[in-house]
């Protein structure tokens, strides 16, 4: 039996192993197939790409959007989408700048209740376009000024704490048509994290392809849930780690087990998106 893993980041977002290391993790674990999807990023792919082919380890290009729908944070994964994308390129450059502007505010926030974190030193540690919280915990641990990263989260950072700041994100109607429009896959991650089950049938009207059924955070009946939904609105299947390396804790790649005649089904509808332009 082969698995795949589709939902992996590196430290182009907020995990911690070089593109090139989740690629050997895999070969590790042998995984017939990943896909990195960092946050706002795709800056990981090539360098993954090349090293997974290396190993023998199928690639999949993906990425990781974060959006906004009927007040609910949605994630939306995109996968075998044309990295060169101009417009999608674009817009990513876009959301990293929302992202380093909020970690000025964030730092900001902690400086004004007298908590003295640089925001170089964030921005050191992050080394890459698309920081988030994570990072600014890092660097709070790193500079003594917390103990671990659950202390960061739970004194300064979690929603409504001193320091949290609201990111702006779009709607997921739009994160749909800009991974259509770039001969992509869209499908939602984790809804089972999210608690978003209300806007799954808007989405699907909208053009949504599948949902990840499998995830770390997923119970066994969660998984099933989810399976039932994904036959129900006639849905692609997918899944992953959501590992992010060493940065919570430990490497979680490898720890779900995706049946790869899923990956199957996926590029299948890649490449009927591809034929008719981004239009299904
Ligand atoms: P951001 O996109 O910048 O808002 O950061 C979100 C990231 O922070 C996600 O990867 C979360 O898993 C992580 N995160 C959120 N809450 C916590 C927490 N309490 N402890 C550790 N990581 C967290
Ligand atoms: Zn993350
Ligand atoms: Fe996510
Ligand atoms: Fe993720």
């Amino acid at each position: 039996m082969a698995f795949v893993d589709l939902h992996l980041h590196s430290r182009y977002s907020d995990g911690t192993y070089a593109p090139e290391e989740v690629a050997a993790q895999a070969r590790r674990y042998e995984l017939a197939a990943i896909a990195l999807t960092d946050h706002d990023s795709v800056e990981g792919c090539a360098d993954a790409e090349r090293a997974c082919r290396a190993l023998g380890v199928e690639f999949v290009v993906g990425i990781e959007l974060t959006a906004e729908q009927e007040g609910n944070e949605l994630h939306i994964l995109g996968y075998g989408f044309d990295p060169q994308n101009a417009r999608l390129l674009m817009e990513i450059a876009r959301f990293q700048e929302v992202r380093q502007n909020r970690i000025r505010e964030m730092v900001e926030r902690l400086n004004r209740i007298k908590v003295p974190l640089a925001v170089d030193a964030v921005f050191a540690l992050a080394n890459c376009r698309a920081p988030g919280r994570p990072h600014v915990a890092r660097a709070l641990v790193a500079a003594g000024l917390c103990r671990n990263l659950d202390e960061a989260f739970e004194r300064f950072l979690k929603k409504h704490r001193p320091a949290w700041v609201p990111k702006f994100k779009m709607s997921g109607e739009k994160a749909l048509e800009l991974i259509h429009q770039a001969g992509g896959v869209a499908v939602l991650a984790h809804p089972g994290l999210n608690h978003t089950d209300e806007v799954i049938p808007g989405m699907v009207a909208a053009g949504l392809d599948g949902i990840e059924c499998f995830h770390t955070k997923h119970s066994t009946t969660t998984a099933e849930y989810y399976l039932q939904l994904a036959d129900r609105f006639n849905l692609l299947v997918t899944g992953g780690s959501d590992c992010h390396g060493m940065s919570k804790g430990k490497p979680l790649i490898g720890s779900v087990k995706v049946p790869y005649q899923h990956l199957e089904q996926l590029k299948a509808r890649a490449a009927q998106i591809r034929a008719t332009g981004g239009r299904k």
